[in-house]
């Protein structure tokens, strides 16, 4: 390690900590066990180098938005001491022609936005002899500018998609729209109001949420997050914890 590695390493651990106890206070608050709430460190925008640092100030989970980043990271990494254990997800949009580029590479995909793809993945999977971890993205703020399912579209499209032999669905994700506390807060309810819906119509447990990022993730905890996809506020110095 150089001395600019050491410096940034203190900036991941002292950073993490602070992470780690706003994810306590916003569990307490709303009486439920951070231990229930996985945070996951974004590391699309960082390199294999970066990672390796982040692992070492205490992160085990990783994100990444693009298939290609992916495999990039994961060889750069293979083989280095202390990353067995490391685990990755697919937290970004996928396209039909790079599912085989992730499926059995990630612990989950988080990002399965419509029914077409679900199917995809599922029968991509089956070629393999491999079943996917995966969650359904909802776009429950409405957005046009958010990829994922309607809410009716997805209470519509649940069964069928839940029926899927080569995908487990584990639960929901969303994004919130940005630089609005009070709309992400509806939204983190909205998911877990869905689930609760969807609960019922497939009788899956559904108990994985994933939402909340670095601006929001205090409220999406406290509206019961699952695990919260923090990319900024891990790796960015220049990102002020608010
Ligand atoms: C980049 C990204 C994140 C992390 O966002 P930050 O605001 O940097 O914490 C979370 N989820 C998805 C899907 C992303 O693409």
């Amino acid at each position: 390690m150089d001395g600019l590695d050491e410096s940034y390493g203190a900036f991941l651990m002292e950073r993490r900590g602070e992470i780690l106890d706003r994810i306590s206070g916003a569990a307490a608050r709303a009486g439920r066990s951070a231990a229930d709430v996985l945070p996951i460190a974004v590391s699309k925008t960082v390199t294999a180098r970066e990672v390796l640092l982040a692992r070492r100030a205490g992160w085990r989970a990783f994100g990444e938005n693009r298939p290609q980043e992916l495999s990039r990271k994961l060889a750069a990494l293979e083989g280095e001491p202390g990353c067995e254990d490391l685990r990755f997800d697919m937290i970004g949009n996928l396209q039909k022609n790079k599912i085989n580029q992730v499926i059995g590479r990630v612990t989950l995909i988080h990002s399965i936005s419509s029914a077409h793809l679900a199917e995809a993945v599922s029968t991509r999977c089956q070629a393999r002899g491999i079943v996917a971890d995966v969650l359904l993205e909802a776009n429950v703020s409405g957005e046009a500018s958010k990829s994922g399912f309607s809410p009716e579209g997805l209470l519509a499209a649940a069964e069928d998609v839940a029926a899927l032999p080569g995908i487990r669905v584990l639960g929901l994700m969303t994004m919130a729209p940005a630089g609005d506390a009070e709309a992400a807060r509806r939204t983190f309810s909205g998911l877990r109001d869905l689930a609760e819906e969807l609960r019922g119509r497939t009788g899956l447990p559904l108990e994985t949420l994933s939402c909340g990022m670095s601006d929001d993730f205090e409220i999406a905890v406290e509206e019961g997050s699952t695990l919260v996809r923090l990319g900024r506020c891990v790796f960015d110095q220049g990102y002020a914890l608010r």
